[in-house]
């Protein structure tokens, strides 16, 4: 429950499983972003199947982080107070409904937890092959539990991002705002385009099961990925108009430097601009319904980490 305060107040439905057994607690976040609904469904099917018997520790679900976004089904910002809840972390207490969602997740989830999952998609927006970020710190054991657990979760895509804010009083993201209280934790990206499909909601399932035999919470070996394709920079390509985007290139696409990403167009449909890829790589989304506004992203392109 986030009470009324300077804006409406919600709600944040929360399951808590304790295993019969004592050990971890891992926290499992969806719904950060209201239109990405595999990993919703994913977490519902684990509270169904996780049989508290079988489990050592304790497992933390987040079912809808941020409801208000989720009900009025809206992508990127609140439609309370315009905010990307996953900018806006660690939040306040006294702040907007985000920054509230953004506190009550720091203090009473992430800080509880000894493992943190953040599960995303693509938003209603975005078509996108799955992957994971792969947050370093610069602390080495850190990094090294953080990367088996990005491993076991099972995608053969992994981001490797050095740049995200180290100070935990501007940790910004969900996932980095364990990292950067010590706590391992990183992001996933399973399905997109407002889609619920099975097959996006298998993959956050599989991972969330997989990654439990990792932390010896479930019985069983866990299966690590192999033949990864390591991402080892990525850049967010953005428009510089308002308007509308036509993609030339779909989620996974592999494209030279300067290839053709999309085309913009004004309201009448005349051409006024291209996007092109800034690098040779690998498409992790792109921007595939029509409007566009200035600013804001129209594809994520990704360098693969040479052998
Ligand atoms: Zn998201």
């Amino acid at each position: 429950m986030i009470p009324a305060g300077v804006d409406e107040g919600t709600t944040i439905p929360i399951s808590v499983i304790h295993g019969t057994r004592t050990g971890p607690t891992l926290a499992l976040v969806a719904g950060v972003h209201g239109y990405e609904y595999p990993p919703v469904t994913a977490l519902q099917n684990i509270r169904r199947d996780l049989d508290p018997r079988d489990l050592t520790g304790t497992v933390i679900i987040v079912h809808i982080a941020n409801m208000p976004s989720f009900l009025k089904r809206t992508i990127y910002y609140s439609p309370v107070d315009g905010k990307n809840l996953n900018r806006e972390y660690p939040g306040r207490p006294d702040g907007t409904v985000s920054e509230r969602i953004a506190w009550a997740i720091t203090t009473e989830v992430i800080e509880q937890a000894d493992y943190v999952v953040d599960l995303h998609c693509g938003d209603g927006n975005e078509a996108l092959r799955p992957y994971c970020y792969w947050m370093r710190t610069g602390n080495p054991e850190l990094d090294e539990v953080t990367r088996d657990m990005v491993i076991a979760f099972g995608l053969d895509h992994i981001v490797i991002d050095d740049d995200r804010p180290d100070d935990p009083q501007q940790s910004t993201y969900t996932s980095n705002t364990a990292l950067t209280r010590g706590i391992p934790g990183f992001t996933t990206e399973t399905g997109g385009l407002g889609l619920n499909d099975a097959a996006s909601i298998e993959m956050a399932e599989a991972g969330v099961w997989n990654l439990m035999r990792h932390l010896d919470m479930v019985e069983g070996e866990a299966r690590m990925q192999s033949g990864i394709v390591w991402l080892d920079r990525y850049e967010v390509v953005r428009s510089p108009i308002t308007g509308i985007f036509r993609a030339a290139v779909r989620d996974g696409y592999a494209v030279n430097e300067g290839a053709l990403l999309g085309t913009l167009l004004d309201f009448f449909g005349n051409e006024v601009g291209e996007v092109h890829a800034p690098f040779a790589g690998i498409v992790n989304y792109v921007i595939a319904t029509p409007p566009i506004n200035e600013g804001e992203p129209v594809a994520m392109v990704s360098h693969i980490k040479p052998e």
